[in-house]
Parts: C-alpha cells; sequence; structure tokens
C-alpha cells in the first residue's frame, strides 16, 4: 500500500491518495523461496555428510550442521578462516587444480582428502564437489559433500598391512621350497637314469615351474601394497630391451611348448629401466594371453621403435575384451564378469599392477581388442 497527499491550490493537503497493489503472487513466491530454503537446510542438516553451498566465485553461502560441529565454528568463522586452514597441506594444491577443472568442465570434483578435526586430528573424507550448471552451462552455484571415510581408510591399511604381511611371510618358505626343488633335480641329473629318476623328473619339473607361477604371485601382491603406499622403488639400469624381452619369451618356450610364440624385435634397442618389473610386467601379459585364450596357441610379440619410443606388442587370438568392460580393466581387482571362475583364475591385480609399473616408467599401456576376437596390448617406453 502506498499513501499519497494530494494537495489544494494554497497547498494544504486536501486529500490523501491510497495506492493498493495485490502483492499476493510475489508474497507467495518469496514465502515459497524461504521454505524451501528451510527444507534444503533441513534436509541437509538430515544426512550424515557435511554439506556446503557456494556461489560461482566460490565464497561459501552455506555450512551444514555437521560441519559446523566437526570445526566446531560459527558459519563466518568457518567461511572466513576455517575451511581452508583445515585442509590437509599436502591437498590443497591438488583440490585447488580438481576445482578449477571441474569450474571449465563443468563434471564433479571427486576426491578423498583429509579435514582437521577440533582436536587438530586430520580425518580423511570422501569429498565431491558439484559446479550446478544453467541451461547455458553457466556455474550458478557450487554444493559441496563431505563424507567421514576414517573408518574405512584404517580398515583399508590394516588389510593392506596384511597382505604385505602375509606375502613376506609366504615369500620365505616358498623360496626354500624352490631351493630344495632345484638342488633335488640337480642330484637327479647325476644320477643314472632308472625307472625312479623318469618318474621324479617330470614332478619335480612341474613342481618348479608352479613356484615361479607362486613366487610371481607373492611378487604381484608385494608390488600392490607398495604402489597403495606410493612406495614402489624402481631399480633402473640401461639395458637392451630386445635381450630381456627375448630371455622372457624363452623362458615361455621352455614351459609352454605346445604355444608358438612368433617373435618380431628389433635390435639393439637401448632403454633404461627396471629389468626385473618390466620382466613381470611382460610376463604378466603374456600369461594372460596364455590364460584367455584356450582354443588358440598362437601369441605374437613384436618389438618396433617410433621416434623417442619403444612399443611391445603383446597379440593373442582369444576370448577378447568387450568395448564395455576395456575402461575398467587396467583397475585394481577388476575382472570381467560372467566368465567362469574356475577356468580363468586370477585376482584382478596384473593389469593394475601393469599400468602402475609402466607409469612409474613414464610410459602408456594401451588395448585393442574385440569380443571373440582376441586382444592387443601395447606397453610404450620411452628410449
Ligand atoms: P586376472 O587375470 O588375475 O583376473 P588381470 O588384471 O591380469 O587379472 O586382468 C583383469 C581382467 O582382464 C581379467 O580378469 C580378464 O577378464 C581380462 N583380461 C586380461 N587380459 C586379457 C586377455 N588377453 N584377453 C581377454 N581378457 C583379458
Amino acid at each position: 500500500m502506498t499513501y499519497q497527499p494530494i494537495s489544494d491550490s494554497s497547498g494544504a493537503t486536501a486529500d490523501i491518495l491510497v495506492v493498493a497493489v495485490d502483492v499476493t503472487k510475489q508474497v507467495n513466491s518469496r514465502k515459497q523461496v524461504e521454505q524451501s530454503e528451510q527444507h534444503f537446510r533441513s534436509l541437509a542438516d538430515l544426512v550424515p555428510a557435511k554439506i556446503s553451498n557456494a556461489l560461482p566465485s566460490g565464497e561459501v553461502t552455506f555450512f551444514n550442521k555437521h560441519w559446523l560441529e566437526f570445526a566446531g565454528m560459527g558459519f563466518e568463522d568457518l567461511r572466513d578462516f576455517g575451511y581452508h586452514k583445515m585442509m590437509h597441506p599436502d591437498e590443497i594444491s591438488t583440490f585447488q587444480a580438481g576445482l578449477a577443472d571441474a569450474a571449465e568442465s563443468g563434471v564433479s570434483y571427486v576426491s578423498e582428502m583429509r579435514f582437521k578435526d577440533t582436536q587438530g586430528k586430520y580425518i580423511w573424507h570422501l569429498n565431491i564437489a558439484s559446479p550446478i550448471l544453467d541451461d547455458n552451462k553457466q556455474i550458478t552455484m557450487w554444493v559441496g559433500s563431505t563424507t567421514d571415510i576414517q573408518t574405512l581408510k584404517v580398515e583399508e591399511q590394516r588389510k593392506s598391512d596384511f597382505v604385505t604381511m602375509l606375502s613376506h611371510e609366504l615369500k620365505t618358505p616358498v623360496t626354500s621350497i624352490k631351493g630344495h626343488v632345484q638342488l633335488l633335480l640337480r642330484v637327479l641329473e647325476k644320477e643314472t637314469a632308472s625307472a625312479l629318476t623318469s618318474r621324479l623328473k617330470p614332478s619335480l619339473n612341474r613342481i618348479d615351474q608352479l613356484l615361479v607361477q607362486l613366487t610371481g604371485l607373492i611378487a604381484d601382491m608385494l608390488d600392490m601394497t607398495r604402489i597403495e603406499a606410493g612406495r614402489l622403488d624402481l631399480r633402473k639400469e640401461s639395458l637392451l630391451l630386445d635381450v630381456l624381452v627375448t630371455e622372457v619369451i624363452e623362458d615361455f618356450m621352455l614351459t609352454h611348448q605346445q604355444h608358438h610364440f612368433n617373435l618380431n624385435v628389433e635390435r639393439d634397442i637401448e632403454v633404461n629401466v627396471d629389468r626385473h618389473k618390466i620382466s613381470q610386467v611382460l610376463i604378466n601379459l603374456i600369461s594372460n594371453a596364455i590364460k584367455y585364450a584356450p582354443d588358440s596357441k598362437v601369441i605374437d610379440i613384436s618389438l618396433t621403435t617410433a621416434d623417442k619410443v619403444a612399443n611391445i606388442r603383446i597379440r593373442d587370438y582369444g576370448i577378447g575384451i568387450d568395448e564395455k568392460d576395456q575402461k575398467n580393466i587396467f583397475e585394481r581387482f577388476y575382472r570381467v564378469e560372467g566368465q567362469n571362475e574356475s577356468h580363468y583364475s586370477g585376482l584382478g591385480i596384473g593389469l593394475y599392477l601393469a599400468k602402475s609399473i609402466i607409469g612409474f616408467h613414464e610410459g602408456r599401456i594401451s588395448l585393442e581388442s574385440s569380443k571373440g576376437k582376441g586382444s592387443t596390448f601395447t606397453i610404450s617406453l620411452p628410449r
């Protein structure tokens, strides 16, 4: 309502004009906005996560109850001083880079990061920063969700420590068994051939092969825990990659005489790599090429150079990998579903290790495959 005085010719107020405008709609819609805001706040306080809201500029406009309780601060203090001070210093720059990427791509930034609690202890959280876009793909606001995953992290660490311990414990007896088997094989070599020696020899050779497999598995488990902890030490040396590849293939030729390995290598390719780790990657890929191709006995291996890289290609004619699985195949513990578990046994860590080890060498690993037609894995190493 507005009231406006109407003056007569002498200037005195003669009348009052009363203007009434119907603002029911505006009032109702303001009330609705307030209500929905209230609704959002109550919801945000109900969920166990820490929720925040920010302007496109990054200025925080809301922290839910769990954020304020965790920080032990009021809204203004947390907004102005607290939030960044609570982050673990090691994670701030990665977080900021992730936010910048999210702002550009419009895709949420998900990360695991630590925030300091009121006792000064860093607690692991799963942090999701989501840019909310309008129809023109412009950011209208940010919504943050931060979930305490400390218990999961502790449990993960305990499991990882257990796997490390188990692998170390297994290593000692297995190494010792291997030593004894090789000793027995040497003793047999010296014996004159008899019914007994010809019965024992194939079995001991088989035990020796299986022990190689077992040692490989233990080495894989140990490497996995080292990679997880960011402690994989490479012992790089300058060597000829063609010689290394040939050695690995020759070992396979001895143990897999039914298979045909087509070897095509360029010579004198000098690289600076960790001999054991690269052999381990090749062994994993070739073992897969054998394992996942039960009806084919042919494997093509080539080593070529281009520019500043050496490319090793391992091709099989086996079951192949469906397109939908290809992007996940290098993830830890990922195994293609629906494959007969007893037919294709495994832990799902071989390709994860291969990718990590090649990554530590600043190289790349890629896959081309189609279901039913076989797979080609390519390792590119700098030279
Ligand atoms: P594992 O073989 O122990 O399961 P990997 O990490 O080596 O673990 O491989 C992960 C998954 O990728 C396998 O379970 C299998 O489904 C698929 N895979 C790997 N190599 C091949 C291959 N050469 N042909 C078909 N599938 C493969």
